[in-house]
């Protein structure tokens, strides 16, 4: 059998070859009206994880300016813990950035509405955010937050340096492995940082991922999913260490990674915990992602296996909270809107309106609490806690939650 061609890693460029497919694929947050069915885009959902570097990325990825434009449909403030969770990450970078020059300056990369740069704002910080979703930006405008709508790159960051100075934090949650040019981007960080400025960021960690089967996690904008020996690897192409890393309990297991220039500030012994401990697990290893796939495919059959029998005995189930994540899950499992009826979400923006692929239709929350199903399937499982508090009528009433990380089970 011919071998599929090879593809270059863009963070070391080894070769790379997929050691799955999630198939075809539509836009994670492409959520439409029927009519515009006809049009829908699909590509092919296929990762592949670099021995070399050990940069786990997609093979094909939408251009951006498919997933990030004017209607973009992911909101940062939906959630009061994230909300929480933004203030704890805005009080650790002040505590890098306070004690040094004064008016320090802190740019965000891709902020969303504001959620954690307006901490920097409310600290009495000079601030911008950098949001390439005009509609989200200008949600984070009106609370009269610094934010332009451009993506970053090594020219916006040398605009950027000459009107403002050298910025003292880059940070970004969320976003970092959104971006397919690492390296432009880090060429930009590294121009506009000032000599001792830290670059922090979170990101969903690989670690996690693999450990808990949470292949949700993969999907068109998560181009890349990292780890501390990725990381260190792509910035270190640029000047960068690794100084620090900690696990986040966001987005169902995260890591903050702190990067300085080589040299300028003392390593964390967490650094080479972290990495020992990725070496020693096999994460970056083909094995690992020979048994990735397989717990993948064992996930899909038992949830599909459990829809199958749900269907049969006539009962009715909804999905709650139509999640970026749970494009990648419907679409794999072949879930449809004989499986579930609805799916139940908060966003006003994607209320009415269709899940991509499956078109199954996406209802505002008062639907669920007026016609409850007799089974929840969780897609938004990272705020579990947060909604069993919020849902405990539902469960009171004989309500049962499916979820499906790091198993499919019914609580
Ligand atoms: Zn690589």
């Amino acid at each position: 059998m011919a071998q599929r061609p090879a593809e270059a890693c863009r963070v070391c460029h080894a070769a790379i070859t997929p050691f799955m497919t999630f198939g075809r694929m539509p836009l994670a947050n492409g959520f439409l009206t029927r009519d515009q069915i006809p049009s829908e885009y699909f590509f092919e959902l296929a990762p592949a994880c670099c021995a070399r570097c050990g940069a786990f990325q997609l093979i094909e990825q939408p251009a951006p300016d498919r997933m990030f434009h004017d209607r973009y449909a992911f909101l940062s403030s939906s959630s009061r813990r994230m909300q929480a969770h933004f203030k704890a990450f805005a009080d650790f970078v002040l505590r890098w950035v306070l004690p040094g020059p004064a008016d320090p300056f802190v740019v965000e990369l891709g902020s969303n509405d504001g959620s954690l740069l307006r901490h920097f704002k409310e600290a009495g910080c000079r601030h911008l955010g950098i949001e390439p979703s005009t509609n989200v930006a200008a949600l984070a405008r009106t609370q009269g937050l610094q934010t332009i709508s451009e993506f970053f790159n090594d020219d916006l960051a040398t605009r950027l340096r000459s009107e403002h100075g050298p910025a003292d934090a880059v940070v970004a949650a969320n976003t970092m492995c959104h971006i397919p040019d690492i390296h432009g981007v880090a060429a930009g960080i590294s121009r506009l940082l000032a000599m001792d400025g830290v670059l922090i960021f979170e990101d969903p960690y690989l670690g996690d991922m693999v450990a808990r089967t949470s292949y949700d996690q993969i999907y068109d904008e998560h181009v890349f999913m990292f780890s501390a020996a990725s990381v260190a690897c792509a910035f270190g192409q640029h000047g960068f260490d690794l100084i620090d890393v900690m696990p986040q309990a966001t987005h169902g297991g995260s890591m903050r990674y702190v990067l300085a220039r080589t040299g300028r500030y003392a390593m964390s012994p967490g650094v080479a915990t972290l990495l020992e401990t990725e070496r020693r697990c096999g994460l970056h290893e083909p094995l690992t992602y020979d048994r990735f796939r397989r717990d993948c495919e064992a996930s899909r059959s038992a949830l599909r296996d459990l829809l199958n029998t749900l269907r049969r005995e006539g009962k009715r189930v909804a999905g709650y909270g139509a999640t970026s994540k749970s494009t990648t899950v419907i679409n794999y499992c072949g879930i449809g809107p004989d499986d579930i009826e609805f799916i139940a979400d908060t966003t006003p923006i994607k209320q009415g309106t269709l899940t991509p692929g499956a078109h199954i239709p996406v209802k505002p929350h008062e639907a669920f609490a007026a016609a409850p199903p007799d089974y929840a399937l969780l897609f938004a499982w990272n705020h579990a806690e947060e909604i069993f508090e919020k849902e405990q009528a539902f469960k009171a009433r004989g309500g049962r939650w499916i979820t499906f990380v790091p198993d499919v089970r019914i609580i």
